[in-house]
């Protein structure tokens, strides 16, 4: 059992900011469906808790990156929800995921085959989606693979194919001919397989035009507020709220240093917060020095290193007692939004939600 002040920081989800971001790309890609992908435990934020807040807003279909993942995830969301395995079934595992009702992608021929034979063993059709690589080089059929398949119809007996897939690599660049490039090569790689609806677009992917919907679109990030047009304002509500506890504060004297390495030196008297939040609880590293708390609208530039459960801000701005132990200062919030942190980590907003750590009291709202 967790003190309910043992906790050194909070991070605080809003499940209705979430379905509200999936029911405007819903209607954005309508009269396509719109699926909801919550790997990575919902980027970070508690499938168990996302998914079926998503299955009350009308979400049908589901996806995680592993086999694990889906079978942790489906007895938290109504049957008639479709959970799809990114990466299809690790060999030997194939009867499980039958078992568990799970719709693996077939990114191999391999892949195919074992679910051929799965299916044919059990006297039943499995449904499954099949990816093709369509530029990206990561995950799916390459174009000697299905040229190959389109010669042996047997290829896919017993499976039904319950979409064609294929992912984007350049969708946050609106303009980039990457976009147009994979859109062509994955029209024609469809007409190589058994005709079947199509999935394309991830969270940028919906917004290169409804030329990249067709019949289920597959965003993640953007249902975690994170901008899906970097640069373009975002129409995401925001998600997340980080908290981190003021543990003590201290004033130093001009020219003292403050945390590992001695990497701040006070340029003058400041005061000192110690805040127990750091590299540990997934709050990046590379934020020393770049970071910053707000108390309200005061921004508190972190100062000195992140260290592994702290970091210090300089509340030399604030009034004197107007911060003591216990005080919650905001790391990420609605103003201060996961896309502004990474930004100042030199990463993306995915990363910042993914490495959100273990140790915070977490409230859904
Ligand atoms: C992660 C992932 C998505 C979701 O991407 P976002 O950019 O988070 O919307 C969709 N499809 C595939 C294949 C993925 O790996």
């Amino acid at each position: 059992m967790r003190s309910l002040h043992g906790a050194g920081a909070l991070v605080s989800i809003d499940l209705n900011a979430i379905c509200d971001n999936w029911r405007l790309l819903a209607a954005r890609v309508a009269p396509a469906d719109c699926a909801a992908v919550v790997k990575a435990d919902a980027y970070g934020l508690g499938a168990s808790r996302v998914g079926p807040a998503l299955a009350g807003a009308g979400c049908k279909h589901f996806f995680v990156a592993h086999l694990d993942e889906g079978m942790a995830l489906r007895p938290h969301l109504p049957a008639q929800a479709t959970v799809y395995v990114m990466h299809g079934v690790p060999p030997g595992a194939e009867a499980e995921c039958a078992a568990h009702g799970l719709v693996p992608v077939l990114n191999s021929r391999q892949q195919i085959d074992a679910w051929r034979d799965v299916a044919i063993s059990l006297g039943r059709r499995l449904p499954a989606i099949v990816q093709v690589d369509s530029g990206m080089a990561r995950l799916g059929l390459s174009a000697p693979e299905l040229q190959q398949l389109a010669r042996e119809p047997s290829a896919f007996d017993g499976i039904a194919v319950a979409y064609v897939m294929s992912h984007l690599a350049c969708a946050d660049e609106p303009d980039h001919p990457a976009n147009a490039v994979q859109l062509a090569n994955f029209v024609a790689a469809r007409r190589l397989l058994p005709a079947a609806p199509a999935t394309f677009a991830n969270s940028s992917g919906i917004f290169l035009g409804s030329a990249y919907h067709f019949e289920l679109a597959r965003p993640g990030a953007a249902l975690y507020g994170v901008a899906p047009v970097p640069g373009r304002p975002n129409p995401m509500r925001p998600v997340v709220r980080l908290q981190g506890k003021v543990i003590q504060t201290r004033t130093v004297a001009a020219g003292a240093a403050v945390g590992y390495s001695f990497s701040w030196v006070a340029p003058q008297a400041s005061r000192i917060a110690t805040v127990s939040v750091g590299y540990a609880d997934g709050y990046l590293r590379s934020l020393s020095g770049r970071g910053a708390a707000w108390l309200g609208e005061t921004e508190l530039p972190l100062v000195g290193r992140v260290s592994m459960d702290t970091i210090t801000v300089e509340i030399t701005a604030l009034p004197e007692g107007a911060i003591g132990p216990g005080t919650l200062l905001d790391l990420l919030s609605p103003q201060h939004t996961v896309d502004d942190v990474a930004a100042r980590a030199g990463t993306i907003g995915y990363e910042i939600l993914t490495s959100l750590g273990s140790r915070y009291e977490r409230s859904y709202g």
